[in-house]
């Protein structure tokens, strides 16, 4: 029988957080590499939806393919590429804007919070962020992936990929595998430090509330003991009414494999939660900084695994592309 495929990726489009890690690389790495044929994709054509330097999406790039591997994603279990090395995606993601419409790419919500943040830039909104996710569409389908393993801020648009899988199929033939979203069971969405009522976002403009993957331990520490907290000064799990304090319990749960209301039952004060949470995080990250400091050093086997990687995507994304192509009479 078939193993298990699974597909997820990054976007290069600043340096990866805590957030990418807890509600997505960390299982890829401990889980879904293991149990599936695993693709982990650096999605760099995504980095263009929004204003972007090329050398610095070329570095970020680099940097997200070798903050994969630091992780412990390992190119003898699983394929890890870059997504603009597979002309696939590309070639799919104009089929799928041939079966979206219009309004279902205007509902999503992540599209009106990032053109609402360029417009508000000054910036222009690219044409692509409305179409982005006809190309995550294509990311998944293009290799009959049944799970897609990420945070919760993805789920509307893998519910949008479902859709057009489902339609594409009853319009022109089975084609596509129909895929589903899985989420982490905690911190699904990590918020941002400063604001807990918005995600943490690795392009956000003020980063005091995003620890970043590559955070010096101090930096990382003083990120954490500044988190905002909420009113009130008894610790309670509650992600309604207490974002703040709800938030660094599930980062902690997360980073020792606790329970969150569990944890929130042995903390008389939010400044012993946030020093155990931030000393769990360097701790955890640990491993992870000096894994990537070695792997940079050598950026040449970093393109070799990419190369590889790119090949065998190529070879799986193929044959199903060219029969959406046919299906749709092309
Ligand atoms: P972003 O650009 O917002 O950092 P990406 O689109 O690159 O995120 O997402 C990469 C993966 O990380 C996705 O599976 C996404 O759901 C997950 N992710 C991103 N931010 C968070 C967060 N704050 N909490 C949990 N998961 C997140």
């Amino acid at each position: 029988t078939a193993r298990t495929r699974i597909f997820s990726g990054v976007q290069p489009t600043g340096h990866l957080t805590l957030g990418n890690y807890l509600g997505a690389m960390r299982r890829w790495v401990e889980v879904d590499q293991h149990r599936a044929e695993a693709l982990f994709c650096v999605v760099d054509l995504h980095a263009l939806t929004v204003e972007h330097d090329p050398a610095r999406l070329r570095r970020l790039s680099r940097q997200a393919a070798t903050l994969l591997l630091a992780a412990g994603l390992d190119p003898e279990l699983c394929t890890v590429f870059a997504q603009s090395r597979v002309d696939e995606h590309v070639r799919l993601s104009y089929l799928m804007e041939c079966t979206a419409s219009d309004g279902e790419m205007r509902r999503m919500i992540q599209y009106k919070e990032k053109a609402a943040r360029e417009q508000a830039r000054g910036g222009s909104v690219r044409l692509s962020l409305l179409t982005y996710p006809a190309l995550m569409a294509a990311d998944i389908l293009a290799y009959g992936a049944q799970e897609v393993p990420v945070g919760e801020d993805q789920a509307q648009h893998v519910e949008l990929t479902r859709d057009l899988a489902v339609r594409f199929n009853q319009r022109y033939g089975a084609t596509f595998v129909v895929p589903k979203a899985t989420h982490p069971a905690v911190a699904a969405r990590v918020m941002d430090l400063q604001e807990p009522t918005s995600k943490m976002g690795k392009s956000h403009a003020r980063t005091a509330g995003v620890v970043y993957l590559l955070d010096e331990p101090e930096v990382v520490r003083k990120k954490v003991m500044r988190a905002v907290t909420d009113g009130g000064s008894e610790v309670v799990y509650d992600r309604e009414e207490r974002p703040g304090v709800a938030n660094l319990l599930d980062v902690l749960a997360a980073c020792t494999d606790g329970d969150p209301e569990r944890l929130a039952e042995g903390y008389s004060s939010y400044g012993a939660l946030k020093k155990d949470t931030a000393e769990a995080v360097v701790e955890m990250l640990r491993p992870v900084r000096s894994r990537h400091a070695e792997l940079a050093a050598d950026p040449s086997a970093v393109d070799a695994v990419l190369r590889a990687g790119a090949e065998r995507a190529r070879a799986i994304a193929r044959p199903r592309v060219d029969a959406a192509y046919q299906a749709m009479g092309l």
